[in-house]
């Protein structure tokens, strides 16, 4: 008997993702460079032997798997794709499908699909969510290519997929870049979520000198709250845990230097490509990187000092359920935002992607899943064209909730001197978006007064220029 997909690139991911694919009934052919690591990976597979066909060669591994044939490639992401997909090149046959599930860029997803264009062979560029765990268990799995290709690999996909209340994570959202698109905005709406996370537990750890356990207790009561979500339940784990070495919580000797491998840099650069304010996702990323400059922090706190902290909140109740809304309020901010990239790139690259549908696959398996993600996909069924995610009934009436409190927590933070950039980019994001006349007319006047650049006037009257001369008059 054939199998029905193959695998090539049992790392981390790639043999978590056989082991799931062949725990689900599905027959497997598995390859990967270093033979005996396909080796040892199935002599490892115990009970699931039966499902999976190891492979030393290509030519074995291909002449294994049913045409038109599926092959994921889950290897290092980059130039060792295009080097694979040469490899494989030669042995492949009309209508056989290479399936990228790596971390790519998305525009060398849409290169990758174009070059083989005309070539009898198609290109997946699938975005895999949900890290090891995921993997094995079900990530969420969003998938960009020809709708005939999804329909080849669907069946498989369905069955590894992450399961919310019985329906797949998994969802072919458009044509070549789609998928890694999706992917790479689900990681700059992650760091978002992870930054405004770690900003609050800064005002809880040195605003109000709560330890670890304590705050971990704050984490554990919002986790049964509207902020349920995977990344909650495991910051409640991760400070309740303990030093297996010191017995002091794990947290707490952790060196604060974050790091990243591109996917955030990539949403924000995305983000200014289409022309939408992202400001969150970008605070998220900047804050990685000032973390990393740690030496540099510390001769400037040499230099500066700390501000003083304002005096603890009297009513410490009231303020942590501040703190509570502040992180909902402005977590709704940062998915706005990742949404309306979506939808920018939606229409620059010819997608139609489903909005709702996005939100319905990230619900499990992915590291941002939630029940706000339920609540997103409401918002998006009702209403699939609307301009922001912050006008929807069920989310304008969320803000007007919760901007208050997240007003209130910023402004502790800033005059207590904590840095607080997602949270704070979020308020401006709200505040410049719900202001119907902002401040632009000025830069306007100054565009025209030193570029002769021309504005609009409010009443209509055509006369594009100020009464300011040349504007280069002053020199
Ligand atoms: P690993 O480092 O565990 O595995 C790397 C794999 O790539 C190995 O099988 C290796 O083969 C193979 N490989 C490397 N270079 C080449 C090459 N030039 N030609 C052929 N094979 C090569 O990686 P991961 O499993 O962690 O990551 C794989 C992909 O999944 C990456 O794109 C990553 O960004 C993405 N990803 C990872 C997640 C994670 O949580 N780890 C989450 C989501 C996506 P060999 O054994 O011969 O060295």
């Amino acid at each position: 008997e054939q199998a029905e997909i193959g695998l090539i690139g049992l790392g981390v991911m790639g043999s978590n993702l056989a082991l799931n694919i062949a725990e689900k009934g599905n027959k497997i052919a598995v390859f990967n460079r270093t033979p005996e690591v396909t080796k040892k990976f199935y002599a490892d597979a115990g009970e699931l032997q039966g499902q999976i066909i190891p492979c030393e060669t290509i030519e074995e591994f291909v002449a294994a798997i049913r045409p038109p044939r599926p092959i994921i490639i889950m290897i290092k992401a980059g130039d060792p794709v295009d080097q694979q997909m040469e490899i494989l090149k030669p042995h492949l046959e009309n209508g056989d499908i290479m399936i990228d599930a790596g971390n790519a860029n998305f525009r060398d997803t849409i290169r990758r699909f174009d070059n083989l264009k005309d070539s009898g062979l198609t290109f997946i560029g699938m975005g895999v969510s949900g890290g090891e765990e995921g993997a094995r268990h079900g990530p969420s799995i969003m998938v960009g290519g020809t709708e005939d290709s999804w329909k080849r690999v669907e069946k498989v996909l369905t069955s590894i997929s992450a399961k919310y209340d019985n329906e797949p994570c998994v969802a072919w959202l458009g044509n070549d870049g789609a998928g890694h698109f999706v992917k790479t905005i689900h990681n700059g709406i992650e760091y978002a979520d992870m930054q405004m996370i770690a900003e609050i537990y800064g005002i809880l750890r040195d605003g109000l000198n709560l330890s670890a356990s304590e705050i971990a207790d704050v984490f554990a009561e919002w986790n049964k709250g509207r902020l349920n979500s995977y990344l909650i339940e495991i910051t409640e784990k991760v400070l309740r845990a303990a030093d297996p070495i010191t017995g002091k919580p794990m947290v707490d000797l952790i060196l604060d230097k974050a790091g990243q491998k591109g996917t955030g840099k990539w949403s924000v650069i995305e983000a200014q490509n289409m022309g939408v304010a992202a400001t969150a996702i970008e605070a998220a990323v900047a804050a990685r990187i000032l973390s990393s400059q740690k030496d540099e922090r510390e001769s400037a706190e040499k230099i500066f000092g700390l501000p003083k902290a304002l005096a603890a909140p009297a009513d410490k109740k009231a303020f942590i359920a501040d703190l509570e809304n502040a992180l909902l309020a402005a977590k709704i901010g940062a998915y706005a935002q990742g949404f309306a990239v979506m939808s920018a790139a939606s229409k620059e690259f010819g997608w139609n992607l489903p909005m709702p549908t996005i939100a319905r696959i990230w619900r499990a398996g992915c590291i941002i899943r939630s029940q706000f993600l339920d609540e997103i996909t409401s918002a998006f069924t009702k209403d699939p064209h609307v301009a922001n995610l912050i006008v929807t009934p069920a989310f304008s009436q969320m803000v007007k909730d919760t901007d208050a409190p997240l007003r209130r927590v910023v402004s502790h933070a800033v005059l207590s001197g904590l840095p607080v950039p997602a949270l704070a980019s979020a308020l401006g994001y709200f505040d410049a978006y719900r202001r119907a006349r902002g401040s632009a007319n000025l830069i306007q006047a100054q565009r025209d007064f030193f570029g002769a650049h021309g504005f609009e006037r409010i009443d209509g009257v055509d006369k594009p220029h100020g009464p300011w001369g040349s504007g280069l008059d002053i020199f």
